[in-house]
């Protein structure tokens, strides 16, 4: 069979098609098209067409290929991890805003594939960046992209804050799971295949982000910031709950596509 057979007969979106074959053939995406009439021969053949069909049957593409960019990171992934999103990019942007202003000790709380840990650390060397998972395998991912990437991050197993002390940090960032339970979201696109715990935010879809707004202050500095995301329709909840813990400064911003996905707000006690 053709490269552009394959293409043709893979019964999935063409780009996702082009995009696993490439991985398989270990060429860019562009050598397929110069080459539609070069033949495909085992491995690759059977490898491709095990991918296109697991891609059919739903399997995230970033699971199949193994990796998601992210900022300017390839980030390895996997079943344990939530796949980092393009909202998350903005969150970071965010980060690295405090950390220009003076926040150097910046805690990630829940960091899965260690994406916001390792973009901050990557992009201002200067930080120190302490990274949280309660899930083993998360955090063995996280670690395996430090590696890859050479940078140095504090990896800790703890849930949220319980293994963390009294430490304290200037900066505290997180994207908490912060889907409802009963949310038909989670039956849609990648989510099924992705980790509960990395999703669902208990039945209202809140119960982690309370909990972080509730425990942050015990590990802020004076003055230290709080930033979270959440879902789209979520803003107002959290800053209730951030005005309610007695937070200061508190804003909402926007995602690429104008939604309010991400709240902050500084501890002055
Ligand atoms: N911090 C990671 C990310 O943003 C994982 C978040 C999560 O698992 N909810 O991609």
């Amino acid at each position: 069979m053709t490269v552009r057979e394959l293409i043709q007969q893979a019964r999935i979106d063409r780009v996702e098609a082009e995009i696993l074959l490439a991985d398989v053939l270990g060429v860019e995406r562009a050598w397929l098209f110069a080459h539609g009439e070069d033949p495909v021969a085992e491995p690759a053949l059977n490898l491709f067409t095990d991918h296109a069909n697991a891609r059919r049957d739903g399997e995230p593409l970033a699971y199949l290929l193994g990796y998601r960019d992210f900022r300017s990171l390839r980030l390895g992934v996997n079943r344990h991890v939530l796949i980092p999103r393009r909202e998350t990019e903005h969150l970071v942007e965010w980060a690295i805003e405090c950390i220009d202003t003076g926040a150097k000790r910046v805690l990630d709380l829940g960091t899965g594939s260690g994406a916001i840990a390792l973009a901050c650390k990557v992009e201002r060397p200067d930080a120190m960046l302490t990274a949280i998972d309660c899930i083993v395998e998360a955090l063995a991912c996280a670690k395996a992209n430090a590696r890859s990437l050479g940078v140095q991050v504090e990896w800790l197993e703890s849930h949220w804050f319980e293994q963390l002390g009294v430490a304290q940090w200037d900066l505290v960032v997180s994207n908490p799971p912060y889907i409802s339970a009963s949310d038909a979201h989670l039956q849609q696109g990648d989510l099924p295949a992705e980790p509960d715990s990395a999703l669902v935010g208990g039945q209202t879809g809140l119960e982690s982000i309370e909990h972080i707004v509730e425990h942050t202050p015990d590990h802020l500095v004076p003055g230290g910031w709080l930033l979270l995301e959440h879902g789209f329709d979520q803003a107002d909840a959290v800053i209730a709950c951030m005005q309610d813990r007695g937070f200061q400064h508190i804003c909402s911003r926007r995602d690429w596509s104008g939604q309010p996905r991400m709240t902050g707000g500084q501890w002055q006690p």
